[in-house]
């Protein structure tokens, strides 16, 4: 049963202030002092210290804590291309859900562009503006094209969520499901349904943590990706196998996992009975999976399933990553989101499911006896420690690896962002 009628949804967005999100000034504005201290001439004192050391715009100014979230429209939500307009909504939801469950200020940023170099061009301008930038809802190719040339261009952390956040959400799942099954990921056969932005991402993300490229089949609309197939864009062409090993149903034959970020129903029953013993699945489709929880669970009764959806086991759920990974990259005033800040955050999910599950999050679901195992790999978004599991494991990992500007004590870190 639906959760709202569409005038909820239309109401929720129209009542009151318009639209979801508003700028708020944090220093008084009340008195003649005040106001010479907020604009001129007070403001020219950090405006030149700035000058001298830009990095002290991350003192003076709020951009420590602010995210552009930069879209062009044309991959949004399971809507397809409806326009930067359009997909304005979305882009504020964006930000409430950053300031929600991470305290990070958003500017939503929707260019009325499909020109990749416009798009490069707009956000290179806007470097001073933002700690980091998250792409949003641009298409396959040419989202893979404009992150590649931002992070190599721009100096601040270039994250597109819709690749890496549900590379990174399903991955914890994947390692979580490794542990129980005691397999290893260089010894699983994958099959990946869908070829896009999140499939490819997903795959990649795998491929570093372990799974070998060789044990990877990539299905899109047209069947297995090969060498033998003519005009693969790059990226399809990366995962193509050395020649047409059949159907997915003869694929599937004998594989321990499944990843579908395609469309509904592509994965049938007699498909999953045909797996390994306790096969992974997840299937992403929004709103309708490849294959239901239920049917997956009939043709294997050991499988661990998850599917996008907040009424199944396992949700993959990428407002468990964004928020937390953002607030650690900022917070370490980082230039970039690297591999290992990304596979930090999954392995900082992965432990934290294994945890005992916090009786709020029993209570959402209605469920006494939730603990880590099949039903539940991946954590809740419900669980008040992710911010401070994920973004101190995320900061860690830039420090780690160069890209930190500054260094936190990671202890007093932990408890500032404790609930
Ligand atoms: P996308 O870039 O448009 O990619 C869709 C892919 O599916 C394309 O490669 C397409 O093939 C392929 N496809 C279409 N029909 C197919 C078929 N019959 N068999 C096999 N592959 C088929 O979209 P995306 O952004 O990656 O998202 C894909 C799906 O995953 C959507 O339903 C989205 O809602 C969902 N998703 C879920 C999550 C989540 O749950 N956290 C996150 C991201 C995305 P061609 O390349 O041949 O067109
Ligand atoms: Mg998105």
């Amino acid at each position: 049963m639906a959760l709202f009628t569409k005038q909820e949804a239309l109401d929720y967005h129209s009542q009151g202030h318009k639209g979801k999100t508003e700028v708020i000034p944090v220093k008084p504005c009340k008195t003649q002092k005040q106001l010479s201290l907020a604009y001129s001439p007070g403001v020219a004192q950090p405006c030149l210290e700035i000058e001298k050391d830009p990095a002290l715009a991350y003192e003076y100014t709020g951009k420590g804590n602010l995210v552009g979230v930069l879209s062009n429209g044309t991959a949004v939500l399971g809507l397809g291309n409806i326009g930067a307009q359009a997909g304005k909504p979305v882009m504020e939801g964006k930000g409430v859900l950053f300031k929600t469950f991470a305290d990070i200020d958003v500017f939503d940023i929707n260019l009325a562009t499909e020109d990749p170099e416009e798009f490069i061009r707009c956000a290179k301008l806007m470097e001073p503006t933002f700690g980091a930038i998250n792409l949003e809802d641009i298409k396959a190719p040419e989202c893979f094209m404009i992150e590649d040339r931002l992070k190599e261009e721009m100096n601040i952390p270039v994250f597109h969520d819709d690749q890496h956040g549900t590379a990174i959400i399903s991955g914890a799942g994947m390692l979580n499901a490794l542990k129980l099954t005691g397999k290893k990921p260089e010894d699983l056969k994958v099959v990946v349904s869908g070829a896009g932005a999140a499939a490819s991402a997903c795959t990649k993300f795998y491929i570093s943590m372990g799974v070998r490229k060789e044990n990877v089949f990539m299905f899109d609309s047209r069947g297995l990706i090969h060498a033998g197939r003519t005009n693969l864009t790059p990226q399809k062409q990366f995962f193509a196998q050395s020649k047409d090993f059949g159907s997915m149903s003869e694929v599937i034959k004998g594989a321990d996992m499944f990843l579908g970020l395609s469309v509904k129903g592509i994965l049938t029953q007699d498909m999953v009975s045909s797996m390994a013993e306790n096969p992974i699945i997840f299937a992403c489709a929004n709103p309708d999976p490849e294959i239901t929880y239920d049917e997956a669970k009939a043709a294997s009764p050991n499988c661990i399933m998850g599917t996008g959806r907040s009424d199944f086991p396992n949700q993959i759920n990428n407002v468990l990553g964004f928020p937390s990974i953002f607030r650690g990259a900022l917070d370490t005033r980082a230039t970039a989101i690297n591999e290992e800040m990304k596979i930090a955050a999954a392995q900082a999910l992965a432990d934290l499911a294994q945890t005992d599950v916090p009786d709020n999050v029993k209570k959402v679901y209605g469920k006494d006896d939730m603990s880590f195992g099949y039903d539940y790999v991946i954590p809740s978004a419900f669980d008040d420690r992710v911010v401070e599991w994920v973004a101190s494991a995320v900061a860690q990992a830039a420090m780690d690896t160069g890209v930190a500007t500054i260094s936190l004590d990671i202890e007093e870190y932990k408890k500032s962002l404790r609930a």
